[in-house]
């Protein structure tokens, strides 16, 4: 399909992602950042998979409707248009939202529809979010909190 779409390589129902949602993780196919040793870079070529339109969002919101809490974007603000009217429609569903993006920042646009936000890059001397050391935060949009603690195992 054209260059203005978001197109979907996998679903799955997540518990970790989100921490205190159950979340519909959408990975959309493309992300140009390519971090090295980036986890998925199968999924890197924005070919792959299938249009996320409209109509399979609502179906799937559908099927998971009173399973899930939130939806989580693995990527996508490569297509800020698709992503920004994707959000508002789960935002209508009265779902939360959140994306994963490996960018410092985002368009505002898009923030203003998101609960929750990851940031920055995959590096792996510094590992991810369960790492004190990690570049990557995660932050509530609506409070500006950042929640990275909430990822962190249990200090034993
Ligand atoms: S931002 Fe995420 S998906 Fe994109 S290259 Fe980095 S680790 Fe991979």
């Amino acid at each position: 399909m054209g260059a203005c779409m978001l197109n979907l390589v996998e679903y799955d129902i997540v518990f970790q992602e989100v921490p205190t949602e159950v979340s519909l993780a959408l990975t959309i196919a493309g992300c140009p950042v390519k971090c090295r040793g980036c986890h998925r870079a199968d999924t890197w070529n924005p070919n792959l998979g299938n249009p996320l339109t409209e109509a399979v969002l609502q179906q799937l919101l559908q099927q998971y409707q009173g399973l899930i809490s939130c939806v989580l974007f693995m990527g996508g603000e490569w297509q800020p248009k698709a992503l920004l009217t994707a959000l508002k429609q789960v935002n209508q569903a009265e779902l939360k939202t959140a994306l994963y993006t490996g960018l410092e920042q985002i368009d505002p646009k898009i923030q203003a529809q998101l609960t929750y936000l990851k940031t920055g890059p995959w590096i792996r001397e510094l590992g991810g979010l369960d790492q004190p050391t990690t570049n990557q935060k995660f932050i509530n949009c609506h409070t500006g909190e950042t929640l990275n603690h909430l990822f962190h195992r249990e200090a034993g």
